[in-house]
């Protein structure tokens, strides 16, 4: 940790760059972000190409405002790795005492989420998956994500320009992290109650609504061209340029998160490598592993209904 926080110091370009536009006309505040996760680079290369196309006359600003950040992370970009110190997407909120350089920037990044209004987070996957988007959840005044925007969420999230959409996320990691608590398993880190909150719960969490656009693989550059569209079709959904609006997706897929599992021990593994939401058949082997809840159980694969599995990126 001292060595790493060092490196944070004494690096050079580990600061947050942000670059703002601001139309003459009223209209919403769009913010987009890149690189939250450090290996996540397509939204780092699509929103320098928008910046490039905004400089040089080819995307004109009209109404509200957009501001772009390349790389919400840069201690993990300079890494090339996921993570910094620690995943910037969990525990995301302001602190008194930041202790790691994710709650640095994340004193940075809340303040700057909390001035817009619609997020629009790019990232990438580790396998090979069709580009989807999640969203958060229908309009509630629930005590986990008190919400009033699904309706703009949602249009916003039909018009980005992908068919699969996935739902369920902080519901699903709250089941996790109790049963987590329940099972002994818990660390001061993942034991939180707000361990779900990434950059979109926090949005949502300080009144406005957010997309995390799940772009394609790492290393594909179609998942550049998947994030550009993205960030064009935003920009002209929200009237913030003038270009037509881009049409609703109609035909799409829907899926819900079910199940967060841990990995409780080193020997556990997946049955095969599975990429995110491959169709599975019923009583299919996703991984093997120990149960730690039950040791007369140990060495027993665990079988799924109609699951789908997600090593999430998110
Ligand atoms: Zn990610």
């Amino acid at each position: 940790m001292l060595r790493a926080m060092t490196d944070a110091r004494s690096s050079p370009g580990l600061h947050l760059r942000s670059i703002a536009y601001e139309g003459l006309a009223p209209g919403p505040r769009l913010i987009i972000l890149g690189a939250v996760h450090g290996n996540e680079t397509c939204g780092t290369f699509a929103i320098e190409r928008v910046v490039r196309d905004i400089d040089d006359g080819k995307i004109a600003i009209r109404a509200g405002s957009v501001t772009l950040v390349p790389v919400a992370n840069p201690l993990a970009f300079a890494r090339r790795s996921r993570t910094g110190e620690r995943n910037l997407n969990r525990n995301l909120f302001p602190r008194d005492a930041p202790v790691d350089f994710e709650d640095r920037i994340a004193n940075r990044l809340c303040p700057l989420l909390a001035r817009h209004d619609v997020l629009l987070d790019l990232h990438s996957t580790r396998g090979r998956t069709e580009p989807f988007a999640l969203v958060g959840p229908r309009d509630n005044d629930g005590p986990l994500q008190p919400f009033r925007h699904a309706n703009e969420e949602r249009a916003l999230a039909t018009r980005l320009g992908v068919r699969r959409f996935v739902h369920g996320w902080l519901d699903t990691y709250a089941q996790g992290v109790e049963r987590r608590l329940r099972e002994g398993r818990a660390t001061a880190s993942n034991s939180d109650p707000r361990y779900g909150i990434g950059t979109t719960e926090y949005m949502r969490s300080v009144g406005g609504y957010a997309i995390t656009l799940e772009c394609g693989q790492h290393e594909d550059p179609a998942a550049v061209e998947v994030a550009y569209r993205a960030i064009r079709n935003a920009l002209a959904h929200l009237g913030v340029v003038d270009d037509a609006p881009p049409p609703e997706i109609t035909q799409y897929e829907a899926l819900r998160l079910r199940d967060v599992v841990d990995r409780a021990d080193a020997d556990d593994r997946f049955e095969r490598e599975w990429a995110s939401f491959d169709p599975l058949a019923k009583g299919e082997l996703i991984r093997r592993g120990r149960r730690p809840r039950s040791p007369r159980r140990r060495r027993q694969g665990r079988r799924a209904g109609r699951m789908r599995p997600h090593s999430a990126c998110a």
